[in-house]
């Protein structure tokens, strides 16, 4: 592809999943030059929500390739192989994998890759007018021909909540390691993460005297899973989703939002034992459950924090606590790094990159410069993009797209799926075919 020798094809900024995704399939592909950077010294995947028995909400197999390339070496499948734990995995006969061992199993192919770079943040991103030169902290600047953005998404915190020990996002959680015992806590947010910190809370041998659980939705909910539900997390359902009006998208994606939001509900029904048992059996008094309140303000007072709620009728109540836990979700928006071609992008409302055909970044420059977008389409590319289902696809598509060529049948073959999405994206009537 490049014929400059200091140049590559493609850089990836982040190594999360979704551009661990990106340096696996390119990995062997003999005309493509690829090198992705990391901040972090070593790979690791929200460490600070990490539970020991917390469990992923997808499928294994649907890893960094296999969806498109089974026979990709870099699968969880050969993980299990190569570590000598096939057999004893599947005797255990899992319904789902720890996050614990899918990070390992992430951590392996991030450490594997020759194109994987740790301890080298992107300070910022160029276009020389014929490639992208990308500034290292180190001091370096990498030419590259395209680049991917996975830097992934940014904590969501309330506004003028006043952040310090003993107000914190929930991703911080375990890191934090926030001291709790006989103390006031509010978790604040109805969602898995809220519910996961929950249960660590619950579970400590000296749990909190005051714990209160606070949700803006009216009541709390659980995932929706299943067959007919995951059809909007296939293929054919993306590209119907890519055809609507944007107003459409926004709108269905909001529509879909607890197929991906709501609680496993494994975490559910262990998450309502244990607060039957703390509220019964050990006569705890102090268990709060506050869904339909929504947080108004949060004030720091003399080292503990005043939350003002207001319920659906518009009433406000006021409670205190000594630690504050934000389980308020994430926020996709344009990374530091870009900021030098800031005023060339096209950004969606909220900062998320606009992108177009093949995860293209829609953006000034020429088509032979492209910069991809990983987890900026949840509105146009739909409720998948923020999770792994359709990553190993997103990969494979763009990869074809830099390199010009055929390169993965998958995509190519039949993908039908059984929901006629073409007919009910035009708005008439949905049909399971026969
Ligand atoms: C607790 C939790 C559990 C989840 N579980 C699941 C699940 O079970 N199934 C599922 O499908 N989805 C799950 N998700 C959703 C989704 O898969 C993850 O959020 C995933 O990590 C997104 O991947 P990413 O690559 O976009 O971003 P990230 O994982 O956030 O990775 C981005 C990386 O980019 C690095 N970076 C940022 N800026 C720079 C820079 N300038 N230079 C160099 N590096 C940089 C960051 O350090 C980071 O390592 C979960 C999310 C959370 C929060």
């Amino acid at each position: 592809m490049t014929h400059d020798r200091d140049s590559i094809d493609l850089a990836g900024i982040g190594i999360g999943p979704f551009n661990l995704s990106l340096a696996a399939l390119a990995d062997g592909l003999p005309d493509l030059t690829t090198r992705f950077f990391e901040r972090k010294r070593a790979f690791s995947w929200h460490p600070g929500l990490a539970f020991d028995d917390s469990t992923m909400q997808t499928s294994y197999l649907k890893d960094l390739v296999t969806p498109v390339q089974p026979t990709n070496r870099w699968g969880f499948l050969n993980f299990l192989v190569e570590h000598g734990r096939f057999y004893d995995f599947m005797a255990a006969r899992f319904d789902t994998v720890s996050r614990r061992e899918f990070t390992e199993y992430l951590a392996w192919v991030a450490g594997s890759l020759p194109s994987c770079r740790f301890a080298t943040a992107i300070r910022d991103v160029d276009y020389d007018g014929q490639a992208f030169r990308l500034r290292t902290d180190r001091g370096e600047t990498v030419t590259a021909r395209a680049i991917a953005v996975g830097t992934g998404p940014v904590p969501h915190v309330p506004e003028g909540a006043p952040l310090g020990p003993a107000c914190f996002h929930g991703v911080e959680y375990l890191e934090r390691m926030p001291q709790i015992a006989g103390r006031r806590v509010a978790v604040i947010g109805g969602g898995q993460t809220g519910a996961e910190i929950m249960l660590d809370l619950l579970g400590k041998v000296v749990g909190p005297a005051a714990l209160s659980w606070i949700s803006r939705r009216s009541a709390f909910s659980a995932l929706q899973e299943g067959g007919l539900i995951d059809q909007i997390y296939t293929p054919a359902y993306g590209k119907a989703h890519q055809r609507l009006p944007a107003e459409v998208q926004s709108r269905l994606v909001e529509d879909q939002k607890l197929s991906s939001d709501g609680l496993t509900p494994s975490t559910a029904d262990a998450l309502y034992r244990l607060i039957y048992q703390r509220r019964y059996l050990d006569c705890h008094n102090g268990i709060a459950l506050r869904p339909g309140q929504t947080v108004k303000e949060l004030r720091g007072t003399g080292g503990a924090v005043q939350l003002i709620l207001q319920d659906a009728i518009g009433a406000l109540d006021v409670i205190h606590a000594d630690v504050v836990i934000l389980a308020t979700g994430f926020r996709t928006v344009l990374p530091d790094c870009l900021e030098p071609l800031r005023d060339r992008l096209e950004t969606e409302k909220g900062g998320a990159l606009q992108l177009g055909a093949a995860y293209r970044v829609v953006w000034d420059g020429p088509d032979d410069a492209a910069i991809y977008g990983l987890n900026h389409g949840r509105r146009s590319y739909g409720i998948g993009d923020p999770q792994l289902s359709l990553t190993a696809w997103r990969s494979a598509t763009i990869l074809e797209d830099v390199t010009g060529q055929r390169l993965f049948p998958a995509l190519h073959g039949p993908q039908g799926g059984l929901v006629d999405w073409t007919r009910s994206a035009s708005g008439r009537e949905m049909r399971i075919s026969a």
